[in-house]
């Protein structure tokens, strides 16, 4: 997997691929992966509204939106050097596996 929890990526296609007026892409942060289906939950991407009956939690029920797991193939990691989705190279130089940015040298485990 070239992505695991809490890195910060953006989606590269579908309707979570998205910037702003001034043109900042939407960025998420994954809360979880599942590597063996090759998917991950993205802070605030794929969200799917959902009919909640009435409970403690929610005492009025309604509708919520919640995360959905989504193919890891549509997310890049966001460098935040490049200030977009990059790829990724692994560097063995420091003694671990750190992963690069490709294109500026940004490491994101360091
Ligand atoms: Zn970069």
């Amino acid at each position: 997997m070239k992505i695991k929890k809490n890195d910060v990526v953006v989606a590269i296609s579908g309707k979570n691929a998205s910037a702003d007026k001034a043109g900042t892409l939407k960025t998420g942060k994954i809360l979880q992966v599942f590597p063996e289906k090759g998917r991950a939950i993205v802070e605030g991407f794929n969200l799917m509204k959902r009919h909640t009956k009435k409970s403690q939690d929610n005492p009025k029920g309604g509708i919520v939106e919640k995360e959905m797991a989504m193919g890891v193939s549509k997310l890049m990691l966001f460098c935040p050097e490049c200030k977009k989705g990059v790829r990724t190279g692994i560097s063995r130089a420091d003694g671990g596996r750190v992963r690069k940015c490709k294109q500026c040298g940004h490491a994101f485990d360091a």
